[in-house]
């Protein structure tokens, strides 16, 4: 489920096995999981994956620095105590260069100490292990949210409405069905509102990085939500990508 990416000389490491996006449809976005231990790893991965989530994974802190300086994540659930670079040490070279990702910090470190350490550090959230998946999943969604300063789960356009919570969406209150594909790339263009986003930017925040690419994929996306949202809410900018508009000429 994972894919492995070696650092340093800056070559990756790509595997052909297909990942993730099983099926439903609960989020959206692409966020990286960085923890050394291979079984919880794994079924961090599978958790966000199921709730819809791209996921990639690094098991030691290199591996995962590299990953955020090439990759675009919409947050990070990083380890402390991690092989080659210690998940503190990695969160604070990311803050003092400008590296704004959210982070949640799951360890097993759970003295208060330590949470303000992390805190401190420039992380947004703390979930100290054991936890239960659905309250990482909850403070995901949160720290997605609040990065992207919503305080609600729903984001609008017109009289279309997309619930972040439980990823339904409806146009005038009449539900929509979307596939995982659809919905990624919808809610990626609500979440930036009017600003125009490119198509090679869709595409690196719907796949994981060890699916293939296609931009092109993408226009298709785009021309089926447009069929099933059955009025002209995304609207191409020539030449340089979609952005979300109100049809009826709302804000
Ligand atoms: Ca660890």
């Amino acid at each position: 489920m994972c894919y492995r990416a070696a650092c340093g000389a800056g070559k990756r490491i790509r595997r052909s096995a297909s990942i993730h996006v099983n099926c439903a449809i609960t989020v959206w976005l692409r966020v990286l999981v960085v923890e050394d231990e291979a079984l919880l790893s794994r079924q961090l991965a599978k958790a966000l994956a199921d709730a819809g989530y791209a996921v990639d994974c690094a098991d030691d802190g290199e591996q995962a620095d590299f990953l955020i300086r090439t990759e675009p994540y919409d947050a990070v659930m990083l380890d402390l105590g991690l092989p080659k670079l210690d998940g503190l040490t990695l969160l604070r070279q990311w803050r003092d260069t400008g590296v704004a990702v959210p982070v949640l910090i799951l360890t097993a470190r759970g003295s208060w100490h330590e949470k303000v350490q992390g805190i401190d550090g420039g992380a947004d959230d703390y979930v100290a292990k054991p936890f239960r998946i659905e309250e990482v999943l909850a403070r995901v969604r949160a720290l997605i949210r609040r990065a992207r300063g919503l305080a609600r789960s729903q984001l609008t356009c017109g009289a279309l409405t997309l619930d972040i919570g439980t990823a339904g969406v409806s146009v005038a209150g009449a539900p929509i069905k979307l596939t995982s594909h659809e919905f990624r790339v919808l809610s990626y263009l609500m979440h930036h509102g009017g600003r125009v986003v490119s198509r090679a930017e869709l595409t690196e925040h719907i796949y994981a990085q060890d699916f293939d690419r296609d931009s092109n994929t993408v226009e298709v996306f785009v021309a089926r939500l447009r069929r099933k949202l059955g009025a002209p809410f995304i609207e191409t900018v020539r030449g340089v990508g979609y952005r979300m508009r109100d049809p009826s000429g709302g804000a």
